[in-house]
């Protein structure tokens, strides 16, 4: 440990970085704002509670990821791990089930306590979109179109590929769990010891274990389908309809399991093969059942969150760096002019970059250092007669205009 470097799983977000992350951010919010879902944002700790009964006691998140703080009056805090809780945790506590459907947008921090490596952080941020109050498919479809929108706006989209699965209503979950127990207790001596434990607890998470021998076994395992009774059926055949009208190609992963009793029919994952182990973009599913577990009034809900970090190195190109206009002094003289016409600029709405000091030639030098698209420069002699050189730095071309006029020939820069 060392107080000078950043802690395990930080980062620093420098501009060039932060550029990419801000323009996933901005592309994001603009297109869930066309489809209605609006930018909110909760705080980045709650009660330990909200997310110890919305994620359940036994999901790897409460069991070793959370960040979880004793305030001195005894309260426990936990730093996110994820948004969903919060946001529902918000419309109980803000009186909003009365306004229903909601369609929330948000974008920033998360915090777990898992090991590090690229495209997975402690300190990580998502964006993610919740819809709240509409129980039909059509929900699930525009969720799961508003996410393919925002990944082909990133460029994203095509190295990705939808997984899509259903959990059913509670009765076809409750049958095909009864399956899976029958299953896996028959051959619980061949199942790792996290799957025997999750047996018990948590079956339907043995469906996604990674352990080698779980997954011979859970190739043989009954299938979901099987249990699915006629309405989940519907359900899931409109979800799948909408796509395919929407264009929007999916597989089916019958793996793709959420552990959870309020998480319900679709669930859903855009993955990629260019991050390695780091597969997961932009996941999520209905959760019918959560505002209720947290002791609110029964609110279906649908939604996604997805990793800003990964998208960000998914992105297929980097966005324009501003490119400011240089001011430059020729000279002690003129320095106060420089200053009073590059604030006059920056009103105006140009970037301006005026050195701090330095010869001609080290302003120069800057300048282009700095991707600079002009530079305005005041010379004694220019000054004298009320102008300034205007220079072109990509062509080298300049031209000699009047003070007054140096906003309106920098329009062409802009
Ligand atoms: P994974 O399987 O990669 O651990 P997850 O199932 O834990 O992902 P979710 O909880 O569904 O992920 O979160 C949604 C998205 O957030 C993921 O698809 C991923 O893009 C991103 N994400 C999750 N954990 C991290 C992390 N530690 N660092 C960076 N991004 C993350
Ligand atoms: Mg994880």
């Amino acid at each position: 440990m060392s107080a000078l470097q950043p802690v395990r799983g930080t980062r620093d977000i420098l501009p060039d970085e932060m550029r990419r992350q801000r323009a996933v951010i901005d592309i994001a919010r603009e297109t869930a704002e066309r489809y209605g879902y609006l930018e909110m944002a909760t705080p980045i700790f709650e009660f330990t509670e909200v997310f110890k009964r919305t994620l359940g006691d036994t999901s790897d998140i409460v069991t070793k990821e959370m960040y979880t703080f004793s305030m001195k009056e005894g309260e426990q805090i936990t730093l996110r791990p994820e948004n969903t809780a919060g946001v529902a945790r918000a419309l109980m506590s803000g009186g909003l089930s009365q306004q229903l459907p909601l369609k929330y947008f948000y974008a920033g921090p998360m915090f777990r306590h898992e090991r590090p490596q690229k495209g997975r952080q402690r300190q990580f941020h998502q964006i993610g979109a919740e819809l709240l109050g509409v129980p039909k498919p059509q929900g699930d479809i525009e969720l799961i179109a508003l996410g393919a929108h925002i990944l082909s706006g990133l460029g994203v989209y095509e190295n990705t590929k939808l997984e899509l699965n259903t959990l059913g209503d509670t009765d076809s979950r409750q049958a095909y769990r009864a399956a899976l127990v029958e299953y896996f207790s028959d051959h619980s001596d061949a199942l790792s010891s996290d799957s025997r434990d999750r047996l018990e607890r948590n079956p339907l998470r043995i469906l996604d274990s990674k352990n080698e021998g779980d997954r011979k076994l859970v190739a043989g395992a009954p299938v979901f389908s099987d249990y699915l009774n006629a309405e989940s059926q519907d359900f899931f055949a409109a979800v799948k309809q909408g796509l395919e009208r929407l264009n929007i190609a999916f597989e089916l992963n019958t793996r793709l399991v959420r552990g959870l009793d309020y998480y319900c029919h679709t669930a859903f994952e855009f993955t990629t093969d260019l991050l390695g182990a780091q597969s997961a973009v932009l996941a999520g599913g209905r959760y019918d059942g959560l505002v209720e577990t947290m002791g609110g009034p029964a609110t279906p809900g649908v939604g996604w969150a997805a990793g800003i970090e990964r998208l960000s190195m998914l992105m297929d190109r980097d966005p324009p760096v501003p490119r400011p206009i240089a001011v430059i002094p020729v000279g002690q003289a003129t320095e106060e002019i420089a200053l009073t016409l590059t604030q006059k600029l920056r009103h105006a709405g140009y970037g301006v970059e005026l050195g701090f000091s330095g010869n001609v030639g080290k302003r120069m030098k800057r300048a282009n250092k700095l991707g600079a698209r002009a530079a305005v420069l005041l010379g004694e002699d220019e000054l004298a007669n009320n102008s300034a050189t205007i220079r072109d730095l990509d062509s080298g071309e300049q031209e000699l205009v009047s003070l007054d006029a140096v906003i309106e020939h920098l329009a062409r820069y802009r």
